[in-house]
């Protein structure tokens, strides 16, 4: 727990002995769970590259019924196999009640998806869990509607709550979303909880990543929620913005040396 400039005493949320909130935690691996082969390469790429915790989609919210909806609970097994390969916590989106036993059984940290942030009966439930929550930025929410989706989580007892920014709906079509990365300092003023940033699903282009992730560093957030895939080009879902292994590898050195060098500015100029 420390305080930033504006006075707002920061909350660390604890997952598996890592602590969002005290330092720059990476989760990084694919859109989707695609095999057991799939998710268990992605893991070892990505933990060999100094990723924190592994991600994968059991259950995906396509805008197409027909697209690709996850493998579901073969997925989940197949995380499960992957955490225990590695050791890296396990990230995973939750979409409905019902999965919630299931996905509690392999996952450490539980996602609420941008477009399930005001699905408040799914707020509600996770509420009532121990477990830590990643609540994605609906794209379409203000600042503080995302605040008050997380009070439904935090109202219900759950505390662990980290906040991630995703981009929102703008305009602009070159990107698949806009990052708003002034939401980070901006949540900072008004809020103590972790906020991560996800460039991968703000961006839809892997080559604006890189250069996202970097930003995202520098503007104070606590971690990076980055899509990996072994093959990016054979995936399920997301091709076109997900890194394979080797660009995530390069980036990993640059992303830990801005942090590192941010944490050792003076107070004044640190995000
Ligand atoms: C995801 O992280 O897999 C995802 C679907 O992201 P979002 O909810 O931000 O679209
Ligand atoms: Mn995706």
């Amino acid at each position: 727990m420390h305080t930033d400039p504006a006075g707002i005493r920061r909350h660390a949320v604890e997952v598996a002995g890592r602590r969002f909130g005290d330092g720059l935690l990476v989760i990084a691996g694919p859109c989707a769970v695609e095999s057991e082969e799939q998710i268990l390469l992605a893991a070892r790429q990505v933990k060999e590259a100094g990723a924190d915790l592994l991600r994968g989609g059991a259950y995906k919210p396509r805008t197409r019924p027909g697209d690709f909806q996850g493998l579901g609970e073969a997925a989940l097994r197949h995380l499960r196999t992957a955490r225990e390969a590695t050791g890296l916590p396990v990230v995973t989106e939750i979409m409905d009640p019902r999965h919630l036993e299931a996905v509690c059984a392999c996952a450490d940290v539980l996602q609420i998806g941008s477009r399930n942030m005001q699905n408040y009966t799914l707020l509600r439930e996770l509420g009532r869990i121990d477990r830590p929550v990643i609540l994605k930025r609906g794209m379409s929410a203000t600042l503080a509607e995302w605040l008050h989706a997380a009070d439904y989580i935090l109202e219900g007892g759950n505390g662990r709550v980290i906040l991630c920014e995703r981009g929102i709906r703008t305009f602009e079509t070159a990107t698949r979303n806009t990052l708003d990365l002034s939401v980070v300092p901006a949540l900072r003023q008004v809020s103590p909880l972790p906020v991560i940033v996800d460039p991968s699903h703000s961006t839809g282009r892997a080559a604006l990543v890189p250069p996202m992730c970097l930003a995202a560093v520098a503007a104070g957030a606590d971690g990076l929620l980055v899509e990996v895939h072994p093959r990016p080009a054979e995936a399920a879902c997301d091709r076109d913005q997900q890194l394979d292994p080797a660009r995530f590898a390069a980036l990993m050195p640059a992303v830990r040396a801005l942090a590192a060098h941010l944490r050792g500015a003076p107070a004044e100029g640190r995000p």
